[in-house]
This record gives C-alpha cells, structure tokens and sequence, in this order.
C-alpha cells in the first residue's frame, strides 16, 4: 500500500471556525469521484453505455487518481457492478436518487459499496429531462434502515441549506452514524439550483454538522473556482461527463481526462490524492 506523509497546510481562511490564520490543519489526502455518465446539460455528449464499457473507463478514471464510481449503470446495476468489481478496486457508488426505493433494491442486494440519496425534494430541469419527486422524511429513515441492514454506506447530497435540517434530522433521531458522507451540490438547474460560486459553497460547509466527509458537484463554469476552494479547504471533488464535462480548455473530453486534470490541480497545490484503501478508511468502509 502507498503511504502519503501527513498533509499539513495553513489554509487562507478556515470554515471550520477554528483558528483560522495561525493554526495549521491536518487534512485528508483528496477523493475524487468520478461520474461517466449522461451529461445532463449536454445530452450528445459520449459516455459508456454497457457493463464493460462503464468497467473499462471505470478502471482508467481509477488510473488516473480517481478512488470512487459514481454510476448509473444504464439500468443495469447487477451487471455494472460485477464488471467493474472484475477490473479494478475502485469504490462503487450507486447513483439515480431520483429513483423509487424499489427500484434501487438491485444496488443494495449486489452489495455496491455506497449508494446515492437527496436529502430534499428532486426538482431539476435539464436539456430532455424534467424531474420532479418527492423525497419524505419516512424514504430517508427507510433508507438509513437498508444501508444499514446491508452494510452499504449513504451517499447523502446536499442541495441547500434545508437538505441540513433533514440530515440532522436523521443525526438527532439516531439513523444514521458518522462519518457522514456528504454531496453538496451547485449550479445543477431547476427549483432546487444554488449559484456554483465559492461564497455559496463557503456559506454552505459552514452549516454542515461535524463529521461529515464533504464532497462538491458543480455543473457550469464555476466548476473550477469551486473545486480548487474545496481542495484546499481539505473536502473532496467530483469530476465526470454527468457533472460538467468540459476541460480548462472548453474542449468535451471523457471522464477519466477531467480525473487526471483535477488530480493536476490537486498536485499543484500540494494535496495528495487518496489511495482506494485511505479513501475506504475515510468513509468509514469495511476492509478499509
Ligand atoms: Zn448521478
């Protein structure tokens, strides 16, 4: 296993509150999660389709530094799943939280590693697609009761400040455990949309309860802007044609391209990335 020395930074403000000029922080080597999947905004955009193809890109994201899989498997989860378990190690995240909870059973009994749930009310508005569901309370306490049952760790996102108050809902009653990992969504368009700027995000962590491993999804141009900001405030990253699939450059390219670039930005500024077996210990996965 590869070794990473701790990573010390003094960070130019601090969301935590806590000494922020004079303190040095530890921070935890960088997740970066990658989505090949349908570009919401930009539908012709390519991205693999099958089991092997979603394998294959699979194992290059994980090449290029990338420790978990958000997939949508096209529908086909077992299948996904088990090519990808076939070519790589990396962490499989189950997507599609618009979903009904009998529909996403075939994630839980094929045992992926996480699995995707919004804390709030699905209102999207992409290029082809309109989405509007309703997310209950009571769906949020079955599914801390599943993931629990089977041993597959939530994926909660965070689309503004009332997705919050659900999640310490689900704290306060006792549902679910720390770590809690964590999405906080920006620039994604409909009722639930928040401007993809850093003040919005820096507003946003602060409100985030202790013991949350947060991660940030940007689509539009302040996609940058909000990843580097969260690469040195020591949170984590998600990079992939479903998020925003457009490199420095303007130029479309896959997903494993937008792994390697972002892990360029991360290099550059001196935080390490996370190896699949720290990125497990992080979110607190067996056999991590
Ligand atoms: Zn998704």
């Amino acid at each position: 296993m590869r070794r990473h020395a701790t990573f010390r930074v003094q960070p130019y403000y601090n969301l935590t509150g806590v000494s922020p000029f004079h303190k040095e922080i530890v921070m935890q080597p960088l997740i970066i999660i990658a989505t090949p999947n349908i570009s919401w905004l930009h539908p012709d955009v390519d991205y693999p389709r099958t089991p092997e193809a979603i394998a294959e890109e699979a194992r290059l994201c994980s090449e290029k530094g990338a420790t978990i899989l958000h997939t949508h498997a096209e529908g086909m989860w077992a299948e996904t799943i088990r090519a990808v378990r076939h070519r790589s190690d990396i962490i499989i995240q189950c997507g599609m939280s618009s979903l009904p909870v009998a529909e996403r059973m075939e994630a839980y009994e094929n045992k992926a590693e996480m699995i995707s749930i919004i804390l709030n009310h699905h209102d999207e508005a992409f290029a082809l697609t309109e989405c509007s569901v309703l997310h209950s309370r009571q769906e949020l306490a079955e599914y801390a009761h599943l993931s629990q049952e089977y041993d597959v760790i939530p994926e909660y996102e965070v689309w503004h400040a009332g997705s919050i108050w659900n999640l310490n809902y689900l704290i306060e009653k006792k549902l679910i455990k720390p770590p809690y990992v964590t999405t906080l969504f920006f620039g994604w368009p409909g009722g639930t949309w928040s401007p993809p700027t850093v003040e919005e995000y820096m507003y946003r962590r602060r409100l985030m309860p202790a013991g949350c491993v947060c991660n940030v999804s940007i689509m539009g141009e302040g996609q940058r802007d909000i990843i580097t900001a969260a690469i040195l405030q020591g949170d984590h990253v998600r990079v992939g044609t479903e998020d925003y699939p457009f490199n420095h450059a303007g130029k479309i390219v896959t997903t494993h391209e937008l792994v390697m670039e972002t892990a360029g930005i991360a290099r550059a500024i001196g935080r390490p990335l996370a190896t699949i077996e720290q990125a497990r210990k992080m979110i607190a996965l067996q056999g991590g």
